[in-house]
């Protein structure tokens, strides 16, 4: 197991599947699906919508901070899985272009902003997410709105979210991470140079 310092761009996309694999079943805390469904389930969906490549593997690693122990340097003070967010894009952000690493850092507060910003969007969450968000700091302020619209990858911050709260269905089959390891590939080739 290569540890994440050593990554290269030959080996980036080996470690990813090395964690769906190994760790992907691992239950998604109140959810009817495992870890590695809830994200194949996202990245599925947004195969099937046609969107971008980088917003279907965005959608397909948004999770990948809950495995912080993977990710040595963050283990020591994560509680749970507080900032797996922000352990994620570490991990991704010297591969991938920030769009990804934008929409994997942020997943958590678009919730906050959506549900500060679309009273119907509240309404859909799932159980499991109303509690995480009351720990997340509930929906955001005025203000937490105004600076978060700045981000220009916006769109597709809310887009990776609203992927997320779709891949929590019960049964619904995917394709594997096999399928799309040759799409992660070429989204970090291109954002490197190649
Ligand atoms: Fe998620």
């Amino acid at each position: 197991m290569t540890a994440p310092e050593d990554l290269t761009r030959e080996t980036i996309v080996a470690f990813l599947k090395d964690i769906f694999e190994r760790r992907g079943g691992e239950e998604y805390l109140g959810e009817p699906v495992t870890m590695a469904e809830h994200m194949l389930q996202g990245a599925t969906l947004a195969e099937e919508a046609g969107l971008p490549e980088e917003v279907i593997v965005a959608t397909l690693l948004h999770d990948i901070g809950h495995f912080t122990s993977e990710f040595g340097t963050f283990s020591m003070q994560d509680t749970e899985d507080k900032f797996h967010e922000e352990a994620g894009a570490r991990v991704l952000e010297r591969f991938f272009p920030a769009i990804v690493t934008d929409c994997v850092r942020h997943h958590v507060a678009a919730k906050r902003y959506l549900c500060a910003t679309k009273p119907e969007y509240y309404a859909r969450l799932s159980d499991a997410s109303v509690h995480s968000l009351n720990l997340q700091g509930g929906p955001m302020s005025k203000d937490e709105v105004t600076a978060f619209e700045l981000n220009p990858n916006l769109a597709e911050i809310v887009q990776v979210r609203y992927l997320d709260d779709a891949g929590k269905q019960d049964g619904k089959t995917t394709l594997g991470f096999a399928h799309f390891a040759p799409m992660v590939q070429r989204v970090v080739d291109r954002h490197l140079g190649r």
